[in-house]
């Protein structure tokens, strides 16, 4: 017999030269059995990386980091994971979102935008601030959120691992709250959006001195490091967002920031 996957021969269930299992015809039947089994698997998977997340976070970077990793998902898996759910979040809340975007839109902001060309920017606005947050959550969050709190813990405590250890650790931390904020947002927002913000940030900081404390050994300088790597993170990434509301009421700031540009550059 022959590996589907490499044409190797085959003497084992798994493929000696590229490791895949040995293939069946797919079948709906199969498909079905087996795809919610993946997710769900108690042993490995997203349910069982979200479990132990839960439980004790820092043990599931160290055994990450150190090569026990079959039991846990990708850290970028996870990130991905988390953002998806984030997203669907956010769909659920987008009516509420709208309506408090529209509130905070000043009369005289909605003219200007009239005069920029907007027809409708009661509509325009909340669209744009959505992309944007879709945006936030996917690969700005990697590069405003998940990066600055990997530099600074690799600056800060860089004999306890390299870059991309720390990364590691920053990806699976982020992605867990995010992860768990997007499973509470459908409760949370009810009462509103400052509550659901308040709870987010105890939990950024919660996980990330716990995980630390589990991942990197518990001392004063292992806690006070995670604390500045998530304030920073966490501003970071809420500066991003701050200023992307602040832009999206410009529908010409490409425009306006190359000609800012060009002059400071003159
Ligand atoms: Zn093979």
């Amino acid at each position: 017999m022959q590996c589907m996957n490499c044409a190797a021969e085959l003497h084992d269930p798994y493929c000696g030269q590229c490791g895949q299992a040995q293939a069946v015809p797919l079948r709906t039947r199969t498909l079905l059995k087996e795809l919610p089994g993946r997710a769900l698997n108690l042993e490995r998977g997203v349910l069982h990386t979200f479990v132990q997340m839960w439980r004790h976070p820092g043990q599931v970077v160290r055994h990450y980091i150190d090569g026990k990793r079959r039991c846990y998902l990708n850290p970028l898996t996870y990130y991905l994971i988390a953002a998806s759910a984030q997203l669907l979040a956010l769909w659920w809340m987008s009516e509420d979102l709208a309506a408090m975007i529209r509130a905070g839109l000043s009369e005289g902001a909605i003219n200007e935008l009239r005069a920029a060309g907007v027809q409708d920017p009661l509509t325009w606005v909340p669209e744009r601030y959505e992309l944007l947050i879709q945006n936030a959550y996917t690969w700005l969050g990697l590069m405003t959120f998940v990066l600055p709190m990997t530099l600074v813990l690799r600056l800060a405590l860089g004999n306890k691992g390299n870059f991309a250890e720390m990364g590691v650790f920053s990806l699976f931390v982020l992605s867990h709250v995010i992860l768990v904020t997007a499973l509470l947002a459908p409760v949370t927002t009810q009462f509103s959006f400052a509550l659901h913000s308040a709870i987010a940030a105890g939990l950024y900081v919660l996980f990330s001195v716990w995980a630390a404390a589990g991942c990197f050994g518990a001392s004063l300088r292992v806690f006070s490091s995670a604390l500045l790597a998530i304030g920073i993170a966490y501003f970071s990434f809420l500066t991003t967002l701050r200023t992307g509301n602040g832009l999206i009421r410009y529908p010409d700031w490409p425009e306006r920031l190359t000609a800012a540009l060009a002059a400071a550059f003159s």
